[in-house]
């Protein structure tokens, strides 16, 4: 099924990413945990695509298992990172050949220890050129993209960086998941700035419960989101965030898990309206 499907249901749709583990023990973890969560009713479940293409086999063995294991509706993220047109050609027809009928369209990230990022040769460097690519190739699949809050650290303005998001939505982008933030003062400007800039689709507000301090601190270095002084460790945060954003009407929350059932289920308990 594809996402925008789940938008019509009338209620908040609820997804979770996860990330292609590395090793034999965090991968055995990972099933343990898509199994827990799988109670609260998933609409979707995105697996992201490491530096460099390094996942792309392993981002495509998580979305082959959630989609024929687990029952579940995947969303595949791709990015430009280190791929030439024919490489993602070819990785739309896998994706195709598996029945998975979503994707998150990026950019990528530089590899760690790259400052900026490199297009490939015969490549794309934004975002939009990918999203473009993809709708022409293979128009069927759905596509959603990233949006930013704060604004993306690489863009000279809020009102240049909405404009983009704008750009990616004309080429083909069905619906937003944003950047985590912290203070969702961010979220209600951000959707207020999209809304003058024309953009109508869904944007769903990304969440990450704060389980380990120094985790956030890389985290929010490279996605340039704001840590406020009085964050503290654990669910309560997140669960404030979740109760406000699902009261003032949002049309989804997007959990970013990094891989643990734990705060995650506490906060569903107490917060999704199943
Ligand atoms: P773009 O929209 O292409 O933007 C890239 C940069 O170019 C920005 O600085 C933007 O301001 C600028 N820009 C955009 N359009 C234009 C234009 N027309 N002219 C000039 N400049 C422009 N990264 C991964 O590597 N793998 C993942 O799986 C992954 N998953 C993510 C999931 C979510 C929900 C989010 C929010 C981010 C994710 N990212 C992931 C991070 C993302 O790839 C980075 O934030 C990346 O730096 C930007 O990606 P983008 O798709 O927003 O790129």
């Amino acid at each position: 099924m594809k996402v925008t499907e789940a938008f019509k249901k009338g209620k908040p749709t609820l997804s979770f990413e996860f990330f292609p583990p590395k090793s034999r023990d965090q991968e055995k973890k990972l099933f343990e945990v898509i199994a827990q969560l799988k109670k609260f009713d998933p609409d979707f479940v995105s697996v992201t695509y490491g530096a460099m293409g390094t996942t792309r086999e392993k981002t495509f063995f998580w979305v082959n298992e959630i989609k024929h294991k687990y029952g579940l509706e995947p969303v595949a993220h791709l990015t430009c990172v280190a791929s030439t047109g024919d490489d993602i050609s070819r990785q739309l027809e896998e994706l195709e050949k598996m029945g998975v009928e979503n994707i998150l369209a990026l950019r990528g990230d530089p590899p760690e220890g790259q400052a900026g990022f490199i297009p490939p040769a015969n490549g794309f460097k934004l975002a939009k050129e990918l999203i473009s690519f993809i709708k022409k190739r293979k128009p069927s699949f759905c596509l959603g993209c990233a949006g930013f809050p704060e604004g993306h650290p690489g863009a000279p303005s809020l009102t240049a960086d909405t404009d983009y998001l704008k750009q990616k939505i004309d080429a083909g982008a069905e619906y937003v998941i944003t950047q985590l933030f912290f203070d969702n003062r961010y979220y209600f400007d951000f959707v207020k700035r999209c809304g003058k800039a024309g953009i109508k689709v869904p944007i769903i507000p990304g969440l990450m419960p704060i389980t380990n301090l120094k985790q956030i601190k890389r985290i929010t270095e490279v996605c340039g989101a704001t840590i406020p002084g009085d964050l503290k460790i654990g669910a309560e945060h997140t669960l404030s965030q979740a109760r406000e954003l699902l009261k003032i009407g949002v049309p989804g929350l997007h959990f970013f898990v990094m891989n643990q059932a734990e705060p995650i289920s506490s906060i569903l308990t107490q917060v999704f309206p199943r």
